[in-house]
């Protein structure tokens, strides 16, 4: 949109900013080509591509795929420097346009980088547009030419379109690198729907699905969440963007999703997805007996992935840590907020669901039990509080290994717990909640930056009273939270139920083909009192000769829920494993029991006042 200019000055012209034209150059070789075209650069020009993602904490390194780098000015070579992993100087003059060409490999089915074979293309611009240096704030064009694509694809993307094609195919324009790298573009065959939310326009398109897929039945759930989310924030007005994108591949076992300000990438599994009902109709009478609001559990993910990814275009792509008021492309960004950021759109993300009526009470309390057992699972959350989590996602969050539920703490479970607890503090208090304290973070920020401080205050402000304690308790504090107390005041009935297998073992496995592997010993647990590690084979028990004479009997196990049956009311056995070759025998006693949270409906009134359902 054109800005107004004062009538005593000249309109001053915009610089040509950064221009790229990205081609397929082979989709078997997985291999984009990129040609980047500076108008106006600056003398030895540097340029530099990002080594991480926003949304995605961890330094992936993009510039390890990109390759043939090289650099003309005038039609005649300019030579480069390669001055850092992930930046280049070129040798040219100012003032006549340089023009850099080389390629990605693009060949990573996530939604972080970019991927490209004969059936689809995906790209984020942080793995395909090199940043200019001094140049970042200049309208950035990116063309995707018909030519420079396979007969038939498509183009999906929340850029700004200004020349395309009815396929989407052509220019689309940035204003700057931030906007550019933060809107990916989908490419090839896919499905594609509409609707309009609030008035807004929404696309939906979808790679990956079979015939069986019921876009329309996607369409119509999204619309839901969406509608939901819109007016929590905004009430009668318009949120903060145009148009909104949602891009998905359905893969065989693929998740995760990555928000953005006007468009989100998505991935899950084909079968999640949801089917054109084959039987026939059911008559007027069995449809009202029955609702639609049966999802499979597949499903529910799915929408629980939706609902999480949109709202965090409020929630992290606007109101946003201080630290990512600008982000710092070259290196690592650090936060103590991601418990806000992250945590609090996971409590947001299924109550969507229940408040957009796509799933019962009884359902929204499984997906809350879900959570605080995997909390209460994690060893971890008694060393490391969620902020501390937080700040060191990079290296521990994003770096899951052996020892992870050990040594940390998930900042989305548990952050999404904080959420819980200070929602259902504020309700039982009889003065505000936790919708309230978003929409007035909101406010107060301007949709923007904020701090730990901002929440503390808002708090106050409508609390009535300071949350500093609760802050500290359950923000920095690494004790459990007051979860099942709060949930029997709100109208869940709480009750103890006895643990997975594994969990009562202390032992996270896998199971293939017939094999048993150790993935995780818990701390503290029976496994690691019998000196069970991870990566172990488990072959087999061996149990106590049943009387005295008796043969020693031994058993070959191929999956954990044989152990029960094996042992009878024994409570000890040797466990027999393999490591690095050699044959171990561990003695395991069995644990006291090990306990997890059930959560069902209590009192339907109550709940539906947290859930904003009466
Ligand atoms: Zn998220």
């Amino acid at each position: 949109m054109a800005t107004r200019t004062p009538r005593s000055h000249a309109p001053r012209a915009t610089p040509a900013g950064p221009q790229y034209r990205v081609a397929v150059h082979s989709t078997h070789a997985h291999l984009f080509a990129v040609t980047l075209t500076i108008p106006e650069p600056a003398l030895n020009q540097r340029v530099a591509l990002p080594v991480w993602i926003p949304g995605s904490y961890l330094v992936r390194e993009f510039s390890q795929h990109l390759q043939s780098l090289r650099a003309s000015q005038g039609g005649r070579p300019v030579p480069l420097r390669q001055r850092a992993k992930n930046a280049w100087q070129a040798g040219n003059l100012a003032g006549q346009p340089l023009v850099l060409q080389y390629e990605v490999y693009a060949f990573d089915a996530s939604v972080r980088t970019a991927f490209l074979d004969t059936t689809r293309g995906f790209f984020n611009g942080t793995s395909l547009c090199l940043r200019v240096a001094g140049q970042e704030d200049r309208p950035h064009s990116l063309q995707l030419d018909a030519q420079d694509l396979p007969a038939g694809w498509r183009v999906a993307t929340g850029l700004n379109p200004q020349a395309v094609d009815a396929e989407g195919r052509g220019c689309y324009a940035a204003a700057h690198y931030d906007e550019l790298a933060d809107c990916p573009v989908e490419l090839g065959n896919f499905w594609s729907g509409d609707f309009e939310a609030c008035g807004v326009p929404h696309r939906f398109v979808v790679s990956g699905a079979t015939g069986a897929f019921d876009g329309e039945r996607l369409l119509t759930d999204t619309r839901r969440i969406c509608e939901e989310q819109i007016r929590f924030w905004h009430g009668e007005d318009k949120p903060p963007f145009g148009r909104y994108v949602f891009m998905l591949h359905a893969s065989a076992d693929g998740y995760g999703g990555l928000e953005h300000r006007n468009s989100t990438a998505l991935i899950c599994q084909r079968a999640d997805l949801p089917k054109k009902q084959t039987e026939p109709p059911r008559s007027a009478a069995a449809q009202v007996a029955a609702p639609a609001l049966k999802a499979t559990d597949g499903y529910t993910t799915l929408l629980g992935l939706i609902s999480h990814e949109y709202f965090h275009t409020w929630n992290v792509k606007r109101l946003r840590p201080a630290e990512f008021a600008r982000y710092d492309y070259e290196r690592e960004n650090y936060t103590e907020l991601l418990w806000f950021f992250e945590g609090f759109t996971s409590y947001y993300d299924d109550l969507f669901l229940r408040r957009a009526g796509l799933i019962d009470d009884a359902t929204y309390l499984q997906l809350v039990m879900k959570t605080v057992n995997q909390v209460l699972q994690t060893p971890g959350r008694h060393l490391q509080s969620v902020a501390q989590a937080s700040f060191d996602a990079w290296i521990k969050y994003y770096r899951v290994g052996e020892n992870t539920p050990n040594a940390t703490v998930s900042y989305y479970t548990k952050g999404s717990l904080v959420a819980l607890c200070l929602d259902l503090t504020l309700r039982a208090e009889g003065r505000s909640s936790l919708d309230a304290l978003m929409r007035e973070l909101w406010v107060r920020t301007d949709g923007g930056p904020m701090k730990e401080a901002d929440v503390a205050r808002a708090l106050r402000r409508l609390g009535g009273r300071s949350f500093e304690r609760e802050l500290a308790d359950w923000v920095h504090g690494t004790a459990d939270l007051p979860v099942a107390d709060l949930l029997q005041r709100h109208g869940a009935k709480v009750s103890q139920d006895k643990a997975p297998l594994a969990q009562q073992l202390g032992l996270r496995v896998a199971e293939s083909n017939g094999t048993l592997s150790v993935k995780t010993v818990l701390r503290g647990g029976a496994a690691e009192a019998a000196g069970l590690a991870a990566g172990d084979e488990w072959l087999g028990i061996e149990l106590p000769a049943a009387r005295r004479g008796a043969p020693v009997e031994a058993w070959r196990l191929h999956k954990l829920d044989e152990l029960p049956g094996l042992l009878g009311p024994r409570q000890r056995f040797v466990a027999l494993v393999s490591r690095d070759r050699r044959l171990l025998r561990c003695t395991v006693q069995w644990p006291a029991e090990v306990k997890a949270l059930r959560l069902a409906v209590d009192d339907a009134a109550r709940l539906a006042a947290w859930l904003g359902t009466r």
